[in-house]
């Protein structure tokens, strides 16, 4: 299995630092608001990966932070006039919903900031203890030209480096251009308000860079000892995120923590390309953004919504436009008929269909193998699909046929995670089936087309054979 590594800039195979599962940490959300769907194409990237790696045999151990504490979620809470606490919890919330309605797995930890300011104080001691951070009157700085890696990950030239007080920068978030000094402690002031913790390094709090380090360290390495202590750390062996965050937020982190522990961080860096809007990244400043609530209204399924985020290489930008729901909604569609029809098929045996069926994992895997190259393994479905239903339609499939290409395009599915499963109807739908199956055994056919027309409304298609009533499930928008 091959992964592109930003910090090589080159597929790399994939290996374990130790044994054990593999542990992986990714950005999570900062939570000032509802996530749009340019994050949640990043973090179904993230889901797919670890999905595939399981699928390839590995154990994953995912970290996930929330940020819960920077300088968005402070002034998103001052202006609502709530508690920094009360104002996270409720998008928290709302993100845990949101990455359910995706099926995106949960992480195996989701450690939020405020919950570990004493491990960043331990890390931040050991560096001011160590010579590469210092004391300014606002806080406490990483002396960038003291780490003579810094820039590796972002590939920056360090002639603009501007260390000392030339050149330090307080806010969380800036550019190359403002290549500096940056904050792992701020010290209090007023426009914090009633966020500050009194530490031994003073009353203030966390830059965001520090955040990430800290927790990133202290789950993935009592991931594999007992306990936690700085000296314990092992090299990560994943760390993900949006290509935003690749400067100056990866770059950061590595600082922090390589000049701490002496050791690499984490062995692959993997950073997922942007969704953008008309050309431009989607994102909260610009306003150009949807949310999946959004999306959910307008009457998209989510499943649709999963697979036009899913349906791209990760690391092409993606520009999104709604008619690629409706594009999505029929890929969907068509998968999961694919498989109704399997389940029905009763005709000849074929011999060809199981190899057919083997051949096309074998590139469906392949092309994961590669990068994660979604698009070649997602071809090789539909050339499978396309095939079998021609066999279908000449009635030359039997139902042990069927039931190995179910099991294939089941396999394809622990990766995608497009399928729904008829065993999942709702008690509501279950009971409209039966009232309309009741109706007309009665023969009342006024009634049965209400409730064809009710259950309709509600996603689920009716159609009456010769063997009793059969539905399924409709993707297309509901209008
Ligand atoms: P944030 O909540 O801003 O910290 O972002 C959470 C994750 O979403 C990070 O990994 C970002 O890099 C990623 N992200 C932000 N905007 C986009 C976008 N337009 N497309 C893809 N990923 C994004
Ligand atoms: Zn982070």
């Amino acid at each position: 299995m091959k992964l592109y590594n930003t910090l090589s800039r080159k597929k790399e195979d994939f290996h374990l630092v130790k044994e054990g599962p593999v542990r992986m940490y990714s950005c999570g959300p900062t939570v000032y608001d509802f996530v749009h769907i340019g994050n949640l194409r990043t973090f179904l990237f993230e889901d797919i990966l670890c999905r595939f790696l399981e699928y390839r045999g590995f154990e994953v151990f995912q970290v996930k932070n929330l940020t819960d504490v920077d300088d968005k979620t402070i002034k998103g809470s001052r202006k609502k006039g709530v508690p920094l606490k009360e104002f996270t919890r409720e998008y928290e919330k709302a993100f845990f919903e949101d990455c359910k309605t995706l099926r995106i797995r949960p992480a195996r930890v989701y450690p939020r900031a405020t919950e570990h300011i004493p491990e960043m104080v331990a890390i931040i001691k050991e560096l001011l203890k160590k010579g590469f951070a210092y004391k300014s009157e606002d806080g406490i700085y990483f002396a960038v030209d003291k780490f003579k890696e810094y820039g590796k990950l972002a590939h920056l030239d360090r002639s603009h480096l501007k260390a000392g007080a030339s050149g330090r920068v307080l806010a969380d978030e800036y550019d190359k251009e403002n290549l500096a000094d940056f904050a792992l402690w701020k010290f209090w002031d007023e426009d914090d308000g009633d966020v500050f913790w009194e530490t031994e390094i003073g009353k203030g709090r966390p830059g965001w860079h520090i955040e990430c380090s800290a927790m990133s360290v202290k789950y993935l390495t009592s991931a594999i000892s007992d306990g936690f202590s700085l000296d314990k750390f092992e090299t990560l062996d994943i760390h993900t995120g949006g290509v935003d965050l690749m400067f100056p937020h990866h770059e950061d982190e590595i600082a922090q923590v390589e000049a701490v522990v002496g050791k690499p961080f984490a062995n692959f860096w993997l950073h997922s390309e942007h969704l953008l809007v008309d050309g431009k990244k989607m994102s909260k400043s610009l306003g150009n953004f949807y949310t999946l609530r959004d999306l959910l209204k307008m009457g998209y399924h989510p499943l649709a919504i999963r697979y036009a985020l899913i349906s791209s290489h990760y690391r092409q930008k993606l520009n999104f436009v709604l008619s690629s729901l409706d594009a999505a909604s029929t890929a969907v569609q068509r998968i999961n008929d694919f498989i109704s029809r399997l389940n029905e098929a009763d005709g000849s045996d074929n011999e060809n269909v199981k190899d057919l069926a083997k051949e096309h994992l074998l590139k469906f895997e392949n092309a994961l193998d590669d990068d994660l190259e979604i698009s070649r393994a997602l071809a090789s479905l539909f050339d499978l699909m396309s095939k079998v239903n021609r066999e279908l339609d000449a009635g030359h499939i039997s139902k042990s046929d069927a039931q190995e290409v179910i099991s294939v395009v089941r396999r394809m599915n622990d990766v995608l995670d497009i399928l729904v499963d008829e065993k999942d109807l709702p008690p509501d739908i279950l009971d409209l089936l039966e009232q309309r199956r009741k109706a007309r055994e009665a023969k009342d056919y006024q009634r049965s087309d209400e409730l064809r027309e009710e259950l309709k409304s509600k996603g689920i298609l009716v159609e009456d054979t010769k063997n009793g009533q059969r539905w399924k499930r409709i993707f297309s928008r509901k209008v």
